[in-house]
């Protein structure tokens, strides 16, 4: 009988699969994933020659959204024909990645068993390599392009992380680019939340262990300028911290001087 599990591989190669997720993967009668590189691949491979890649279903001028659906018919046809799949894809199987979710929903409505199990994201990593504790201001992460398209407001107290940053504003879906000019938008809108000199972070998790992370450093105004791959996560930092708000500590019966 059929059945769907989603794994992560984690970000950095071979060290950050959990044990669980591994165990699924070594005992799967069909592997499919989309994993960052070769390297990545033959690991995967070594584990369970099954393994087969989608990224052949990429290609320059096909709408992305048409790639997700090829992808995710592929894994629930494998399911339907009564393999025990898994589904690898780098990182979180479910962060900022849809075909996992897409092929979970259509198995289960189809009967079959399907299940996602958690990965090690860029952000897990991002918390760790820049020593960032997202409790202690809060945080808040959109798609890059989802964000500069939504007029959304941002939180200033908190850590912001525009995730796809190299896509910033890259709205045919069709490339897998930005262009100087979608960079020079992206500072403006958020020049409306944050000063030009505000400082932030350009991040990128090693793929290999004996690599070392990107940690760039630069002002707002700066962002055109920057190398920014498909692999870049933006970081910034908060303006502010959290401050007591009088009018909610009344509702605690509470008074800032309880504060000390
Ligand atoms: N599922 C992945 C995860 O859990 O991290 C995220 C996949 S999403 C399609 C791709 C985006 O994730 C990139 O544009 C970037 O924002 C982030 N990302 C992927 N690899 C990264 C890395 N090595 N370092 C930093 N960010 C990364």
């Amino acid at each position: 009988n059929g059945s769907l599990t989603c794994i992560g591989t984690g970000i950095t190669l071979a060290g950050q699969i959990t044990t669980l997720s591994k165990n699924y993967l070594e005992q799967a009668e069909r592997v499919f994933g989309i994993l960052p590189d070769k390297l990545s691949e033959d690991w995967v491979k070594s584990i369970n020659p099954s393994y087969k890649s989608l990224q052949y279903l990429y290609a320059e001028g096909k709408s992305r959204r048409q790639t997700y659906q090829d992808m995710t018919e592929v894994v629930c046809q494998s399911v339907r024909e009564g393999n025990k799949v898994v589904l690898a894809l780098y990182g979180h199987p479910g962060i900022f990645a849809c075909v996992g979710h897409f092929a979970i929903e259509r198995l289960k409505t189809e009967g079959y068993p399907a299940q996602m199990l958690p990965g090690v994201s860029a952000d897990a990593c991002l918390y760790a390599d820049l020593g960032i504790d997202p409790g202690t201001t809060g945080c808040q992460a959109y798609e890059a392009t989802q964000f500069l398209f939504s007029g959304v407001p941002l939180n200033t107290s908190a850590y912001t992380i525009l995730w796809q940053i190299g896509l910033a504003g890259e709205h045919t879906l069709k490339t897998l680019k930005t262009t100087q000019e979608n960079l020079k938008a992206t500072v403006r809108i958020l020049n409306k939340w944050y000063p030009l000199q505000h400082e932030m972070i350009l991040y990128e998790a090693p793929f290999i262990p004996v690599q070392k992370p990107r940690i760039d450093t630069f002002m707002l105004k700066e962002l055109p300028q920057i190398d920014i791959s498909t692999i870049s996560t933006l970081v910034i930092p908060p303006l502010t911290g959290l401050k007591l708000d009088k009018g909610a500590l009344d509702e605690f019966g509470l008074d800032i001087s309880d504060f000390g």
